[in-house]
């Protein structure tokens, strides 16, 4: 069995339906406070929070847990920067919780979602596993320690991991059964989109006076099927003994401004899409773009929808056939 932690969330619904179309039985442990339960299409759901010990330990117990992919995390910039103390809360206190569980129940595999933000401000681009690691952000360092921990955890008690560093995670299922759905929506593509729905009046630019050709952040989009695609890559690398690396990026190795988004998203979808341009926000580094040369040849990874009209497309769909997301706000109440 394959636990996946934040299997309700973004991009670990993806992971679990891949995992699931090709027979893995697999258990989701989430608290539901930022997934959806309908995301889960089915999948058995163990509902708990692991900053809870005794949770944590109880989805080992009485299971053989072969591996597990870790996405449980809060993931927004902006939060993270004022306040830090739920920030290595949610990311690291709870990442230590699951490594001394699996220590515990003798399980050696993990694959655990890192970021780009560990970066910060890169030296070069496209940016390799080689760079160096200088987050500028509090969600980038606790994603920075989690790689860390888990390093520790694999020389002192066998632990493998894959630690894959995510550049900007979009679109959705080709098939439309899962997407985008965050409350509050911070990120750049679910709100152009949102925008364009008429849900939203217009589109905040964060900074047009960066160090970028058109003054607005370069960031690296990658499919969100691609992503959940490289986590069973990891994972059978692992599962057969392959020599692999600490940690893989994944991103499309081409970065596109913001207002290069909102541009391709007005053709994508046809719709006026207002923008103004707003502040800076703090923590955001001028440009990010990845290359995925690493995981390509050792992992024999291959981007499907390597794109951003594909990727914006994907999201599009998803957004016009579920305006209101999973539509479970209400249910959700505060958690
Ligand atoms: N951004 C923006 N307006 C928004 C949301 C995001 O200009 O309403 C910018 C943000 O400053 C960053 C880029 O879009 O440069 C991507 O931000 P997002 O939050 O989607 O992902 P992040 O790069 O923070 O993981």
């Amino acid at each position: 069995m394959i636990l996946v932690t934040g299997g309700a969330g973004y991009i670990g619904s993806h992971t679990v339906k891949a995992l699931r179309a090709r027979g893995e039985d697999v258990l989701v442990a989430d608290d539901l406070s930022e997934g959806h339960e309908a995301a889960l299409l089915g999948a058995p759901l163990a509902k708990g929070d692991l900053k809870d010990m005794d949770y944590v330990r109880s989805l080992f117990e009485g299971r053989k847990v072969e591996g597990v992919i870790h996405f449980a995390a809060s993931c927004y910039v902006g939060v993270s920067m004022t306040r830090p103390g739920f920030y290595y809360r949610q990311n690291v206190q709870a990442l230590l919780n699951l490594l001394e569980a699996m220590r515990d129940a003798g399980t050696k595999t993990i694959v655990f979602s890192s970021s780009c933000a560990t970066y910060g401000v890169p030296d070069e681009i496209p940016i390799t596993e080689e760079c160096p690691q200088n987050p500028i952000n509090v969600y980038g360092t606790t994603k920075l320690v989690g790689e860390w921990m888990l390093r520790d955890f694999g020389r002192a008690h066998g632990i493998r991991s894959i630690s894959l560093r995510y550049f900007n995670a979009a679109g959705a299922d080709p098939d439309g059964e899962l997407g985008e759905d965050h409350d509050p929506e911070t990120h750049l593509i679910p709100l152009v989109l949102q925008a364009a729905l008429g849900k939203r009046e217009k589109i905040s630019i964060f900074g047009d006076d960066y160090p970028t050709p058109d003054g607005t952040c370069i960031r690296d989009y990658i499919h969100i099927v691609d992503l959940a695609q490289a986590h069973l890559l990891a994972l059978d690398a692992m599962r057969e003994g392959k020599e692999t690396a600490h940690a893989y990026n994944l991103g499309n190795g081409e970065g596109y401004s913001v207002a290069q988004v909102v541009e391709t998203a007005r053709k994508v979808t046809g719709r006026p899409i207002p923008a103004e341009v707003a502040p800076r926000r703090p923590g955001d580094p001028p440009r990010l773009v990845g290359s995925s040369a690493r995981i390509e040849k050792e992992l024999g990874y291959k981007a499907r929808f390597p794109r951003l009209e594909e990727i914006l497309e994907t999201a599009w769909q998803w957004h016009k056939a579920h305006p209101d997301g999973y539509g479970d706000r209400e249910t959700k109440g505060e958690a």
